[in-house]
């Protein structure tokens, strides 16, 4: 194989360059080309292949077409309380007002919901939303919505990089002047020269051994942007959703929709109780009910208390799991979600058809018939890089991020359903300001020098030249797992973080070192050396986030610190590289102005 600095680089230029074909990268590809930039897509998977397409529930926007009293201002205060308001004020704004007309113009584009009796779009109920909120098609809204994304791509021309792995991004003088990758068929490496790069490359999920996530969700746009010199916000704020298969082994993770509790299911513990009435905390008190028949009447008319069930997922998440440590889970160690006693055989197979196949096919359960065995999957980060909300730009000039990978939207924990339109309203504003970003520079833009090309291939290499005796990327990827799920997990200490701490450090010492065999064709192990190298930066980012943090809000529990702080409601914990070394720092979280904060103490309970 020859040399880094003896290979002639595959080299493209563009205006605008989205790393990732999600939801958010399709939607600001969209955006970017009808903006008039020379646009690329660039994906590790097949198009068409991004976690986007596994999204079950819908999306959620303010339509208003079941409960004529949802607006845009109680989505926007259901998702500050969802986030424990420690959301970017603007951008659940700006998610809150758009996201309708986002959804109207995936129709306009040929994605086919499903409809109320009169027509409209149907929404649905999901955890945290006051009303039905989330429009839908069945249980496989993902798949429509890549489905319509990418046939508006494709019929636009915009060229498109599939099985291409961007390993580092490039700059020039403090800019972004391009990125680096290389085709994971052949191995050959890849130039992309671009004054403005939007990332849009997900989650993270992958470094937790139980996980919803697919292979894809290795932190790259993560660890990428903090290399580039870009800031990450609150990454300690890490969703497990409560509901995900327990059995059996091979599918433990495996994601049950919400729509299951939305559609009417229950937990049960293993005494048959319908624990969650004994978990409303406080702060949902008024809001929730608490009776089982009280709980019911809220599934025919929404102005009713709704069911505990349904509470936010960071709450029924702990809920669950206490429940196991406390001796009254199911028989493989999580709990029961009925709907086979509460609905009939019809509806479910109507409104469900995708968890009724999966549980009969994978685990041979009729959801018709018996209930469901469920526990928490690590599924979601609400930290992520921290851009400005109007633009989505990072603090580096010509880096943007949109959809999972981009901060501040979802503050400390996320409803259900609020993703799918978060990728479609800061996607189309990523690709937009990206244009025009690029356009401004015209005739000064960055350039990519042949030595950080150099640089980032040499960096891509190394594992082939490592000893064989040293550790390989598979054993070193499961430790990480072992260490993030049982240190880094739902309930964290001082002491476990700690330790995370130090096995990180270990590890990362192990990731440097591996070896990989064989060539650069299609070579597995290598493509996982060189993610493990982003996953390691982003795991150290959580546990360092995570220990700062000394309070218990959302999707970040410490049990040293059960209770949440005012302190830290104004506060963002923010993550960097300095010299190669994760720093954290506190930083004030912008605070809303009059007209909105007063929405929130307004309904606040
Ligand atoms: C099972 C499941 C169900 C869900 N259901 C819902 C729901 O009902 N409603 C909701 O709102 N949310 C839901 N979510 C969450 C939501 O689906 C995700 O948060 C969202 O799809 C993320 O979209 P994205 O565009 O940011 O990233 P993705 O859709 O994950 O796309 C990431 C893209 O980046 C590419 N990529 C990554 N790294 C690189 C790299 N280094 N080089 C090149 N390309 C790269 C990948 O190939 C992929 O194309 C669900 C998630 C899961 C896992």
């Amino acid at each position: 194989m020859p040399a880094a600095d003896q290979e002639t680089y595959e080299r493209h230029s563009y205006d605008v360059v989205v790393i990732g074909a999600g939801g958010a990268g399709l939607r600001a590809a969209i955006a970017a080309h009808e903006s008039g930039a020379r646009t690329a897509l660039i994906c590790k998977s097949l198009l068409g292949k991004a976690h986007t397409v596994m999204a079950e529930g819908g999306i959620a926007a303010a339509m208003a077409n079941l409960w004529p009293e949802d607006n845009w201002q109680v989505h926007f205060r259901d998702t500050m309380r969802g986030g424990k308001l420690l959301n970017h004020w603007r951008m659940a704004e700006l998610h809150a007002k758009e996201a309708p007309d986002r959804v109207y113009e995936l129709e306009q584009w040929g994605a086919l919901f499903d409809r109320t009796p009169d027509g409209k779009i149907s929404q649905r109920d999901f955890g945290g939303h006051r009303y039905a909120r989330l429009a839908h098609v069945g249980d496989r809204t993902g798949l429509e919505m890549i489905r319509t994304l990418q046939q508006r791509a494709v019929s636009l021309g915009i060229d498109v990089f599939m099985e291409l792995t961007v390993t580092e991004l490039l700059k020039d003088g403090g800019k972004v002047s391009g990125a680096f990758g290389y085709w994971r068929e052949s191995g050959r490496f890849v130039v992309f020269e671009a004054p403005a790069i939007v990332l849009a490359t997900g989650g993270i999920g992958k470094s937790w051994r139980v996980t919803s996530n697919s292979w894809e969700y290795t932190g790259d746009g993560h660890a990428l942007a903090l290399r580039a010199g870009a800031t990450l916000l609150n990454m300690e704020f890490v969703q497990f959703h409560p509901t995900g298969m327990v059995w059996p082994p091979a599918v433990r993770g495996l994601l049950v929709t919400e729509s299951v509790r939305g559609d009417g299911g229950a937990l049960l513990n293993s005494e048959g109780k319908r624990f969650m009435f004994d978990y409303i905390p406080e702060f949902f008190k008024a809001e929730t009910a608490d009776s089982p028949e009280e709980a019911d009447r809220w599934y025919t008319d929404k102005r009713n208390r709704r069911p505990p069930d349904l509470l936010p997922r960071d709450e029924v998440a702990r809920a669950i799991n206490n429940e196991v440590k406390s001796g009254r889970g199911s028989p493989h160690g999580g709990v029961f979600l009925d709907i086979a006693s509460r609905r009939s055989p019809e509806f479910i197979k109507k409104r469900l058809p995708s968890m009724y196949q999966q549980f009969m096919e994978l685990a041979g359960v009729d959801i018709t018939k018996e209930p469901m065995e469920i526990a928490p999957t690590c599924h979601y980060v609400m930290g992520g890089v921290e851009v400005d909300p109007d633009s989505q730009m990072s603090v580096v000039p010509g880096l943007f991020a949109a959809g999972e990978v981009a901060g501040g939207m979802h503050g400390a924990n996320r409803l259900g359903g609020n993703s799918l339109s978060d990728l479609l309203v800061f996607g189309k504003r990523a690709g937009e300001h990206a244009a025009e970003y690029g356009a401004a520079l015209a005739g000064g833009r960055p350039k990519v020098s042949t030595a950080s090309a150099h640089d980032a291939a040499e960096i891509a290499l190394a594992p082939f030249a490592h000893d064989q005796g040293h550790d390989n990327p598979y054993s070193v990827h499961q430790e990480l797992q072992a260490v993030m799920q049982d240190l880094v997990g739902i309930i964290r200490t001082e002491h476990e973080l700690r330790l995370a701490l130090d096995r990180l450090v270990e590890l990362r010492a192990k990731a440097a070192a591996v070896a990989v065999e064989g060539n650069r064709q299609y070579n597995p192990g290598w493509h996982l050396a060189l993610d493990l190298r982003n996953m390691l930066v982003v795991s150290e980012s959580v546990a360092r986030a995570a220990l700062e943090r000394q309070e218990s809000r959302g999707g970040h529990t410490r049990d040293d610190f059960p209770m949440s702080d005012p302190y830290w409601a104004t506060q963002n914990v923010v993550v960097e590289l300095k010299e190669g070394t994760v720093s954290v720092r506190r930083q004030p979280l912008p605070q809303p102005p009059a007209e909105l904060a007063k929405l929130l103490e307004e309904e606040a309970h």
